[in-house]
């Protein structure tokens, strides 16, 4: 189950899984992208519409999810809205826009998901976190907030789970190339000088790809991880080792 799957790591995480052999529940607002997704991958794909900032849409989601297949083995809580703007030119809209996105999604996730992973004594939860999660940028109050506390909201949740079967991890990407770094130097004055300004942020000299994220979700999903219970796995070419 990848919310937000039809781009980006959501979809490069969806085509991982399935050519691991997983039957893939995608949900996204974006219904045409997430469709056309299906069609390339096939029989192995479902999408629903769901937008996790609605508990409604969640809790609908989760009573089909669970009705259709019985069982859940993998939440993938990916999808994101990102915001660069200073403290105090952000609106409240923008603020609870992002944090509603980024962090009461993943909770709403959880609520809804999770309690059947426990009763069935057996799951793994992956969050995507951020860098900006992890080290303080200009320009990202809203959307470094929301992941940062993604990240305590993991390790608090680890602690809940701890002893029920079920597992949650935290996968916080570096600068990765997606229709969100896309939006991001669109919105700038020069993209080109931004586009090279990204690849420089990384220690490795370039940006990272959704795939390369996507190994590290399959590696939380897999029972490879069994013991980690709240681990924060930075996947970002090296930037937080400085
Ligand atoms: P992306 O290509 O924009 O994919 C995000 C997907 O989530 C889109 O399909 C988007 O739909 C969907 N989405 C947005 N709001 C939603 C909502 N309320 N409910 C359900 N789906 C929603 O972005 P990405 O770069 O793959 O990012 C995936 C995750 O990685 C995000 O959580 C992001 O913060 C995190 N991340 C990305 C980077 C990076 O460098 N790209 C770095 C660190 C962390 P629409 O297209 O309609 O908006």
């Amino acid at each position: 189950m990848i919310t937000g799957g039809s781009s980006g790591i959501g979809a490069a995480t969806a085509r991982r899984f399935v050519a691991e052999g997983a039957e893939v529940l995608i949900t996204d607002i974006n219904m045409e992208a997430a469709d056309a997704l299906a069609a390339e991958l096939g029989d192995a794909v479902t999408t629903f519409r769901c937008d996790v900032k609605s508990e409604a849409e969640v809790k609908a989601a989760a009573e089909a999810a669970y009705a259709r297949w019985g069982k859940v083995d993998v939440l993938v809580n990916n999808a994101g809205s990102e915001l660069n703007r200073p403290y105090d030119e952000t609106t409240e809209d923008e603020w609870d826009h992002v944090l509603n996105t980024d962090l009461k999604g993943p909770w709403l996730m959880c609520k809804h998901f999770v309690p059947p992973m426990v009763k069935a004594g057996s799951g793994s939860v992956i969050n995507i976190s951020s860098l900006n999660g992890l080290v303080g940028f200009p320009l990202s109050t809203a959307y470094g907030s929301a992941k940062g506390g993604l990240v305590v909201f993991t390790r608090d949740m680890a602690i809940e789970l701890a002893t029920t079967g079920v597992r949650i991890n935290c996968v916080c990407p570096g600068v990765i190339e997606t229709g969100m770094m896309e939006r991001w130097t669109d919105r700038m004055p020069d993209k080109e000088a931004a586009q090279t300004m990204l690849k420089g942020v990384m220690p490795i000299g370039r940006m990272g790809t959704a795939d390369e994220v996507a190994g590290s979700i399959l590696f939380f999903a897999s029972a490879d991880s069994s013991l980690c219970q709240g681990a924060v796995l930075s996947v970002d070419g090296g930037f937080t080792a400085q």
